[in-house]
């Protein structure tokens, strides 16, 4: 170790200063993926690293009594491009990290893991990494999984929006724009008009779901006395219901299709990424976690509140919401209001206002999981809300 002293010096605070210092991009988290490795393997932990070949991924287990049931925890660690750790999520490494820790020292039997999640914000080639360990049944032997994350309020069952994040290039025919524009085939005609398109069909959507389109126009030619050969538009298609979104993914490739025929040129669609799910809200689990945070004399919404209120985001924490009863907390570190992702989030992710809601976060999440090893009918309660949601 380096200036940061020796694995048994790093508590839950100094871990989430150093995460927050090395500032690592998503899928490129090497060292901080390396620290968070060593502290759980300081702990007992049996790691598997790179998990399913991810090369910043990891899973940890430790196994306590009889080994049942099992608990696992969430851990994020990439920064954003060129801010750093505006999003807080060198909080949400501690806070997993040290609430796994922090159960094993409360429980007298379970099984509690930790996977070591990259690339959330999406930016590299493992964009939402949580989405490829549920596809990959990566789940199916945890019971419940728990995680956090930072924000300008404590909160549960904060619903999300499902997202496709997808890429369209229209392909024309060049031609001088003066001397032969008859020849031309405009494929910035075709990025325009399915752009215009794509905003008429807002007014004729349902009204009862979140919906939410935005997209850019990427490339549009490379002079003006050339018809543009070539055309990118990217776009993010976003609903706050998983069946309607896919509705409006094929009315999507509907105007691309039309715009194409309309100017011409031909046209290809690619996936950016996989499809964000919605979160799927675990009532009693929200109810049981609210119930932690007020006893610590900590303010949280009721859940209903919360749950009226429009998704705002999207995460690859909701997939993992679909295939086992999950939830993932928010905790407050800055004040009501404040901008995310900005240099105010940047800051606040390493104040002493973080320092004691991440203390109360993983207290919080390790009583939460003890009460899931003890309480039979706490379990059966979540389950039952599972299968009924
Ligand atoms: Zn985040």
């Amino acid at each position: 170790m380096t200036s940061s002293g020796s694995i048994e010096e790093i508590d839950f605070w100094k871990l989430a200063l150093k995460i927050h210092d090395l500032s690592e991009i998503g899928g490129k988290e090497f060292e901080s993926s390396k620290l968070l490795i060593n502290i759980l393997k300081f702990h007992g932990f049996k790691v598997t690293e790179r998990f399913l070949n991810i090369p910043t991924a990891f899973k940890a287990e430790k196994i306590i009594g009889n080994g049942k049931p099992s608990v696992a925890f969430l851990a994020e660690y990439d920064a954003l491009p060129g801010i750093g750790h505006a999003c807080g999520h060198n909080l949400i490494a501690s806070s997993a990290i040290f609430s796994a820790i922090r159960t094993t020292e409360k429980i007298s039997n379970g099984t509690i893991t930790v996977f070591g999640t990259p690339d959330e914000e999406g930016s590299g080639e493992w964009a939402g990494s949580k989405i490829i360990m549920a596809n990959a049944k990566a789940f199916k032997d945890i019971d419940l999984v728990l995680g956090s994350h930072p924000g300008d309020r404590w909160d549960v069952g904060d619903q999300t929006l499902a997202v496709q994040d997808l890429e369209v290039t229209f392909v024309g025919r060049a031609a001088h724009e003066a001397a032969n524009p008859n020849i031309g085939r405009s494929a910035l005609d075709a990025a325009v008009l399915s752009y215009n398109a794509v905003n008429m069909m807002r007014q004729h959507v349902r009204r009862d779901v979140n919906f939410v389109m935005h997209g850019i126009i990427k490339e549009g030619g490379t002079a003006s006395n050339v018809t543009p050969e070539r055309a990118v538009l990217t776009y993010g298609i976003r609903s706050s219901d998983l069946e309607y979104h896919k509705e409006l993914v094929t009315r999507f490739m509907k105007i691309v299709e039309g715009c194409s025929i309309a100017t011409e040129t031909t046209f290809s669609v690619k996936k950016i990424g996989p499809l964000f799910s919605t979160t799927k809200i675990n009532r009693t689990l929200s109810n049981k976690v609210r119930d932690n945070i007020l006893r610590r004399g900590i303010n949280c919404p009721a859940l209903e509140e919360t749950y009226s209120q429009m998704p705002k985001g999207s995460t690859d924490f909701a997939n993992v919401s679909q295939v086992v009863p999950a939830l993932e907390v928010s905790f407050q570190v800055a004040p009501e209001g404040t901008p995310w992702h900005s240099r105010q989030s940047l800051e606040a992710a390493k104040t002493q206002r973080a320092r004691e809601a991440l203390f109360n976060v993983i207290e919080v999440l390790s009583d939460t999981a003890k009460e899931f090893t003890e309480n039979k009918r706490f379990r059966e309660d979540i389950i039952e809300d599972f299968k009924s949601s």
